[in-house]
């Protein structure tokens, strides 16, 4: 037993030093990967929760970091995103998404919004008010139409910090999410102490709808909660019918999900953000 167990040992050792070796070459492609122009963003569209979506229905987009690796292909931003965090890359690399998603909201036409997600390192390092209102004049984007979605983690950290920022990113006038709302440490105290806006409850709930009743009870409740609280509700991973219905019964806000578009480069959704009459 005692040989097994050292065999195992030795194992897991040779392939912690394989996946050491791929983070640190993974790494360094990431260092390049935004000179080499291989990040990109792809855009979800949110839209009202009407039993029956469509383009009209459809009130934003959110962006999502894409990375296309030139021998990898396909990165997950799972895994490279966690990944920029650590190294601190994720600075330069936030403010490119930013610069990027606002600089593309800005020629659509007014009603729709953008939805840009703000990792933990962005929120509590550099001076991210004064990157978000230089971004806002140099786009020319109504402060109104940027969304910025952060998850509830982010504040657990420094409340008092949490708190300051948050408060000058509202009088800047954009709007505040809390992201993945009810997967980690949600806390009504939280809800009570910031400024959100809007409340995104985490897709885990939204997947359960019909095979638990306390997914049911639990999405009703902070949909009641949040309108208590004057804060709008979006569920996310929205994928079939029977979920919609439900949302749409309700009276959740926005929805956003497979069922009505994956996240795409924007040619796709031309139809959607104006470019062409609506489809
Ligand atoms: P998130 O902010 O919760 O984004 C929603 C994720 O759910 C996206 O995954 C989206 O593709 C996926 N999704 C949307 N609808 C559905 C659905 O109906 N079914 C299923 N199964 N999935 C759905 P994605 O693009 O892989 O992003 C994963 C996470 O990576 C994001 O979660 C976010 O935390 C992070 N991320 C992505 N882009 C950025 C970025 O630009 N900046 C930062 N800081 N984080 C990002
Ligand atoms: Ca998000
Ligand atoms: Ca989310
Ligand atoms: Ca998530």
């Amino acid at each position: 037993a005692k040989a097994r167990a050292g065999g195992s040992i030795v194992f897991y050792e040779a392939e912690m030093d394989q996946q050491i070796r791929d983070r640190r070459a993974l790494h360094h492609d990431l260092y390049n990967a935004l000179s080499k122009g291989e990040l990109s963003l792809h855009y979800q569209p949110l839209a009202r929760a009407r039993h029956s979506v469509s383009g009209d229905d459809v009130t934003g987009f959110e962006a999502l970091a894409r990375w296309i690796h030139p021998t990898r292909g396909f990165v997950p931003p799972s895994d490279f995103i966690p990944l920029a965090e650590e190294s601190g890359l994720i600075v330069e690399m936030g403010e490119w998404i930013l610069r990027e998603a606002c600089r593309e909201a800005a020629s659509w036409p007014r009603h729709l919004q953008i939805a840009v997600n703000l990792s933990p390192a962005q929120f509590m390092h550099g001076d991210l008010v004064g990157l978000v209102h230089s971004i806002l004049l140099e786009t020319g984007l109504t402060p109104g139409r940027l969304e910025l979605e952060i998850t509830e983690g982010v504040l657990i950290d420094d409340f008092d910090r949490g708190l300051s920022l948050l408060r000058r990113l509202k009088a800047l006038g954009v709007r505040i999410a809390m992201d993945d709302f009810g997967s980690g440490y949600s806390s009504l105290t939280y809800l009570q102490a910031f400024p959100f806006d809007k409340i995104k409850i985490d897709r885990t709930f939204v997947m359960n709808l019909g095979r638990n009743q306390q997914s049911s009870a639990i999405i009703r409740s902070v949909i009641g909660l949040g309108h208590g609280l004057g804060i709008s509700i979006v569920a996310e991973g929205v994928e079939t019918q029977d979920q919609l219905n439900f949302l749409a019964v309700e009276a959740c806000d926005h929805v956003q999900g497979y069922l009505l578009g994956k996240p795409a480069p924007i040619p796709t959704y031309d139809a959607w953000v104006g470019r062409l009459p609506y489809a």
